[in-house]
């Protein structure tokens, strides 16, 4: 069966627009305001010929910024239970935040092979971001702009061992 992969990450660092240029159709809700994809998405995606079906989470917003609480906590879980792999991604331009470690301590109890994603990449002022990136413990980030559509094929390094 086709590996599924599931995207994970902190309110508006582009998981929806990722999801949305890997699916290749307008399928997941994209907006400025955290918290408004509401439920996971599921869509086929392929990168250089590698197939595997896509989830697009939410399960992180709407929460105390600092905490785990039990709702997010279980969806994701749900989520990762299914999952051959997930994409953290963190937002390079915004560089990471207390939420972003808490959530890579999440994810290193868990099974769950990781690619680490550096969005919003493009130009220069995503630099220090990727480089931070490296801090989150999951090797390199593969920098990409899910908005300019960069860097997306270099997802397939990332994701190719491991599914
Ligand atoms: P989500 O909450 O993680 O699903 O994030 P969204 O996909 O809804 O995106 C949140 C905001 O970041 C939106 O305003 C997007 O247009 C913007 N965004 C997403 N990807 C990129 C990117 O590659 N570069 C820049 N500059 N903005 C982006
Ligand atoms: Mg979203």
């Amino acid at each position: 069966a086709k590996p599924t992969v599931i995207i994970i990450g902190r309110p508006n660092v582009g998981k929806s627009t990722l999801f949305n240029r890997l699916v290749g159709k307008k399928l997941a809700l994209v907006d400025d305001q955290p918290g408004v994809t509401r439920d996971r998405r599921l869509g086929d995606a392929e990168i250089a010929g590698l197939q595997f079906t896509v989830v697009d989470t939410a399960g992180w917003e709407d929460e105390d910024e600092l905490t785990l609480p039990g709702r997010m906590r279980k969806q994701t879980e749900a989520s990762l239970e299914g999952a051959d792999a997930a994409m953290f991604v963190v937002d390079a331009r915004a560089g990471l935040t207390p939420l972003d470690n808490e959530i890579a301590r999440y994810l290193r109890e868990h099974d769950v092979p990781i690619v680490l994603v550096a969005n919003k990449a493009e130009g220069k002022s995503g630099e220090s971001g990727v480089l931070e990136a490296y801090s989150l413990g999951f090797g390199e980030p593969v920098a990409v702009s899910a908005e300019h559509g960069e860097g997306i094929a270099d997802l397939f390094g990332g994701l190719w061992p491991i599914i």
